[in-house]
């Protein structure tokens, strides 16, 4: 099957675009308005472009523009949750628009590698998603595999990010780090 592959990073694509090229032909689809600030979306583009190249896998890329995102999630932001479904659903309404042009028949999504997405989510809205674009959804659940593709991406010394992709989830991640480092502060006085 011709399958269109959302990647959100180099890192997750790993994993993923080896379980599915070994009975797929596979396209990458780089399409996250998600990623803020810009000099960021470059740095995990290029990490994932320059892998891409050494191994001759096929990159489309998808038009950036954080401001489409922002409308996707505007009605989202009451909730971690909802923003991510919100964004979820962007994302591989994206993908799926580039799946149509490009004559492919599925579509899949690297996130389902990652220990931090919803797996339900993902499932509902995926097969949404490609339904309406008269896609097939390739729904597998690969969060197994995060450990291995931790490992590769490690020793292929890929640039590996520290929060999900856009300025809440910084600032979540930074609040939480801050956390950890308190707690592990307090933990020393005592
Ligand atoms: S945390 Fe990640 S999945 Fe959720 S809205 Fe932000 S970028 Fe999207």
């Amino acid at each position: 099957m011709r399958v269109a592959l959302h990647s959100c990073c180099g890192p997750c694509m790993l994993e993923p675009y080896d379980a599915l090229v070994a009975d797929h032909d596979v396209l990458i689809v780089y399409a996250n308005p998600n990623i803020q600030p810009a000099e960021e979306y470059v740095r995990r583009r290029d990490a994932l472009l320059e892998h891409a190249q050494r191994c001759g896998i096929e990159v489309v890329e998808s038009d950036y523009d954080p401001q489409v995102w922002e409308i996707a999630t505007a009605v989202a932001r009451s909730s971690r949750e909802r923003r991510c479904h919100a964004c979820y659903e962007l994302r591989l309404r994206l993908t799926a628009e580039v799946a149509v042009r490009e004559g492919r028949e599925a579509i899949a999504t690297t996130l389902a590698v990652s220990p931090y997405q919803d797996p339900v989510a993902l499932q509902e809205v995926g097969a949404r998603v490609a339904a309406a674009h008269g896609l097939m959804w390739l729904g597998a659940d690969w969060r197994s595999r995060y450990p291995e593709a931790t490992r590769r991406s490690r020793e292929l010394d890929m640039y590996r990010q520290n929060y999900c992709g856009c300025l809440p989830s910084r600032d979540e991640a930074e609040s939480s780090r801050a956390e950890r480092r308190d707690a592990r502060r307090a933990r020393k006085d005592r």
